[in-house]
């Protein structure tokens, strides 16, 4: 049962990731600004219990990155864009994922508004809670060809309108 730490720097643990040379750890940052190739990190290497966030933060790393599984993903994501990225690019597929939660769409893709990564989150979370459709109970909308779900004349998408006075962004 050990925990070790390997200082180095964004430009080298891309390219180990990109190399599949990287260990099996979590990334750590030194702050929660976007890194660039040259920031230092931190990559805490353990296969105890101990908590690779307190050994991070001791060192002076308190922002988590990335584990090394989906570093080695985002490097792939890159991959979609260029046979073999560059470090650049790598740096940004690795950005755009551990600050959205989301694979890169291009490179040079502007970051999503922050406004409407939390209002599409907040609607997702209704639309999930609203259960499911009855075949048996047709939707009381004029001409919709869907079910009633529970507690509603409605259906999914015409509940979520009538709900939050706005078209349905989920589903066509
Ligand atoms: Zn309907």
């Amino acid at each position: 049962m050990t925990t070790s730490v390997r200082s180095l720097t964004m430009r080298f643990a891309l390219r180990a990731a990109a190399a599949a040379k990287l260990e099996d750890g979590w990334l750590y940052l030194p702050c929660d600004k976007n890194p660039s190739l040259d920031s230092a990190c931190l990559l805490v290497v353990s296969d105890s219990d101990d908590d690779p966030q307190a050994i991070a933060s001791e060192h002076g790393f308190p922002s988590e990155g990335l584990d090394t599984p989906t570093i080695e993903d985002t490097v792939n994501a890159a991959r979609q864009f260029q046979d073999s990225p560059s470090d650049e690019l790598m740096l940004e597929s690795f950005i755009y994922y551990w600050r959205f939660d989301a694979w890169l769409p291009e490179p040079g893709a502007p970051e999503p508004p922050p406004w409407e990564e939390a209002k599409l989150k907040w609607d997702r979370e209704f639309f999930d809670s609203l259960g499911a459709e009855r075949p048996t109970e047709p939707c009381h909308a004029e001409g919709c060809p869907r079910g009633a779900i529970h507690h509603s004349v409605l259906c999914w998408i015409h509940h979520f309108e009538m709900i939050r006075k706005e078209p349905c962004p989920f589903l066509e």
